[in-house]
């Protein structure tokens, strides 16, 4: 079973519920913990312990200068601008190539070969003995942020129950880690703003007809801001996190509160078996 936590835009707490989520879950349940937003990943800041590596590579095309006729074709074809045919040399700039392998098949002199070009890393730990965490983390620079995702994503086994960290937003990363998944929890906070993310992070989780429920982080007395949306759309609120200051001290010295307090750990391995139920009922 896979659930993907999810927000419309950065900030709202999406990761103190990941990480809360995951622990509380593997108290009894074996969890693997994908962390997704790969631009940014940060699920591992908050445990300690050694992670194998293993790099994400794609294909690039390597020009045979002894060959090549400077034609322009393969410059013609690459709508990405990775290739530039002058008169005397073929600019490449790998960091824009998408490996869709065109360039090679139109090359009318088989002058184009390919090699493997390092766009990312994954590293794999068990931080606790029923919690494995994946964390995909993109090379600077590189636009292949969906193939990094999906190196995390074949690393599940079918068994397994992934919480997956979602990228913030709605664009390509975050679709390529909530397509197939189970069940989407959306991480919220009662401001205009929030809201206004909220709708679209739900519209994209309705697209791939995931089931979801809502966390309402820094709850206070603005929160019907968000629950009268999700009454009019008929979405569960399965948890309030309080607007507390306690809480934002231990989050922000790294501590986990589902650690540090069995209340909170009560409330989020509860949290867990909802989204478990919930995803049952697709
Ligand atoms: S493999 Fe595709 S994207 Fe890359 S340089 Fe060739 S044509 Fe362009
Ligand atoms: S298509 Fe082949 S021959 Fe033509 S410019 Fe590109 S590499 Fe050279």
């Amino acid at each position: 079973m896979q659930i993907a936590i999810a927000s419309g835009k950065g900030g709202t707490g999406k990761t103190t519920v990941t990480v809360n989520l995951a622990l509380a879950l593997s108290s009894s349940i074996q969890v693997t913990l994908a962390d997704c937003d790969v631009e940014e990943p940060n699920l591992h800041l908050f445990f300690s312990g050694q992670a194998e590596e293993e790099e994400v590579t794609v294909l690039v095309p390597e020009i045979d200068t002894g060959t090549c006729i400077l034609c322009g074709k393969c410059g013609q074809f690459c709508r990405y601008g990775a290739l530039i045919v002058l008169k005397d040399q073929v600019l490449q700039y790998p960091k824009l190539c998408h490996s869709c392998g065109g360039c090679s098949m139109v090359c009318p002199t088989g002058s184009i070969s390919e090699r493997s070009e390092v766009v990312g890393v994954l590293h794999r730990s068990n931080p606790e003995p029923s919690l494995r965490l994946i964390t995909g983390t993109l090379c600077e620079g590189s636009i292949h942020t969906t193939t990094v995702i999906r190196a995390v994503r074949n690393q599940f086994n079918p068994e397994d129950l992934v919480l997956l960290d979602a990228p913030p937003g709605t664009a390509c990363a975050a679709m390529e880690t909530l397509e197939g998944c189970d069940f989407c929890l959306l991480v919220t906070e009662p401001t205009p703003f929030g809201l206004h993310d909220l709708t679209l992070i739900y519209k994209l989780a309705q697209l791939y007809h995931i089931p979801v429920g809502v966390v309402i982080n820094r709850s206070d007395t603005t929160d019907s801001i968000v629950e009268f949306f999700c009454r009019d759309q008929n979405i569960p609120i399965l948890m309030h996190i309080p607007f507390d200051r306690t809480i934002a001290l231990q989050q922000g010295s790294g501590q986990i509160i589902s650690r540090a307090d069995p209340k909170w750990r009560e409330q989020f391995f509860k949290l867990g078996q909802d989204c478990i139920t919930l995803a049952g009922v697709r």
